[in-house]
């Protein structure tokens, strides 16, 4: 098999490493002659591999005891609407920041609750080049909570440092940060994303929430999007999807193995550091969209100056086995997404390519 660098933004890369375990294990989980698709939910094996995976979350991101982890499904856009059915307790405003594409969708699926949102700032204006300075936001003192994207997949749009809310609940969608970097969870009400970038398989979906936040659901909530429920049942009040945990777990336990969150945020700076800088030294050859201060270090949106290359781009990163690099079609160009997974090596082949390529047809 020949090895490949894939920069898809999710369903994305995964540990080789990871990859190998589930493929050792795959028909016989540990002995028990069991896939763990195959196993019951409620047996004593998958019992084990999802309580591993919670405790293995918890000491990764040093989960303060009065959190709940939840491994749920639906996607972080279940978690538009599960949020405000949860947290909007009786207010009908939200703050929200408008960072660009996924920030708009959480507030427009907002409304469908008859809740208004409240844009304390927004970086529509700037085309979302940046982020507006928190010291300029426009409160509402009356806010259910405080709702961000932490990330911005398309945009390339990255928040550097946790918002301050006070007493207001702060959310975050994570989707496409999650365990890139070291956070104070302490700091939230809620933090949600889907899986399929930095954890795991898509299908599961995590939300840490605070104890205190749960059992004011709105009325006519359904059993499975209440947070109360699944925090009672330990996300098993229906059958969780099983073996996107499992290998979410053996992903925590690899992270552990790499030295843990801040480790992995210095590889995270490398790898994001040397692509950003040859797009920056290319004298015009590509383009990055968004201001230095506020670019992502998950994904890396750039144009060619001349957009009638994207196809020979495309084609020639192929060849070099260079995958999944067409940017979003909201904003056309290239983006390469390097998650956790994506080793500097792949960031190398990456950006050798690009500058042969410059150099071939500047
Ligand atoms: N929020 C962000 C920041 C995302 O990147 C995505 C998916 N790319 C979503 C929400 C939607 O997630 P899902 O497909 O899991 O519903």
């Amino acid at each position: 098999m020949t090895p490949v660098f894939n920069f898809s933004a999710g369903p994305a890369v995964l540990p080789r490493e990871v990859l190998l375990e589930v493929q050792n294990e795959l028909l016989d989980w540990h002995g028990s002659g069991m896939s763990v698709m195959e196993m019951s939910h409620r047996g004593k094996e998958f019992m084990q591999i999802a309580a591993e995976a919670e405790e293995d979350l918890r000491a990764v991101m040093g989960i303060p005891s009065n959190y709940k982890v939840l491994f749920l499904q639906g996607g972080a856009t279940t978690q538009f609407a599960m949020v405000p059915m949860n947290l909007l307790r009786g207010r009908s405003v939200v703050d929200f920041v408008d960072t660009g594409h996924w920030s708009k969708l959480a507030m427009k699926e907002l409304r469908k609750f008859g809740a208004t949102p409240h844009i304390v700032a927004s970086g529509e204006a700037n085309g979302y080049r940046d982020i507006p300075a928190e010291e300029g936001w426009q409160r509402n003192p009356d806010a259910a909570y405080l709702h961000y994207t932490s990330n911005e997949t398309i945009g390339g749009v990255e928040f550097q440092s946790t918002p301050k809310t006070g007493d207001v609940p702060l959310v975050c969608d994570m989707s496409s940060n999650f365990l890139s970097r070291p956070v104070d969870v302490s700091q939230f009400g809620l933090i949600y994303g889907g899986a399929q970038k930095n954890i795991g398989p898509a299908g599961l979906t995590i939300v840490i929430v605070r104890e205190d936040l749960l059992g004011q659901a709105i009325a006519g909530t359904p059993t499975m999007f209440d947070y109360r429920i699944q925090a009672e049942g330990d996300s098993m009040y229906n059958t969780p999807p099983t073996f996107a945990i499992y290998v979410a777990g053996l992903v925590f336990k690899w992270m552990q193995r790499q030295g843990g969150l801040k480790a992995i945020e210095q590889r995270n700076i490398e790898k994001a550091a040397l692509l950003y800088e040859t797009i920056d030294t290319s004298a015009g050859f590509y383009r990055c969209p968004v201001d230095k201060p506020y670019r992502s270090r998950m994904n890396v949106p750039f144009m060619l100056a001349d957009a009638s290359l994207d196809e020979a781009f495309i084609k020639e990163a192929k060849a070099r086995n260079l995958l999944q690099l067409k940017g979003h079609r909201a904003l056309g160009g290239m983006r390469a997404s390097i998650y956790n997974a994506m080793p500097l090596e792949g960031v190398r082949a990456l950006t050798g390519f690009m500058q042969d390529f410059a150099r071939h047809n500047g």
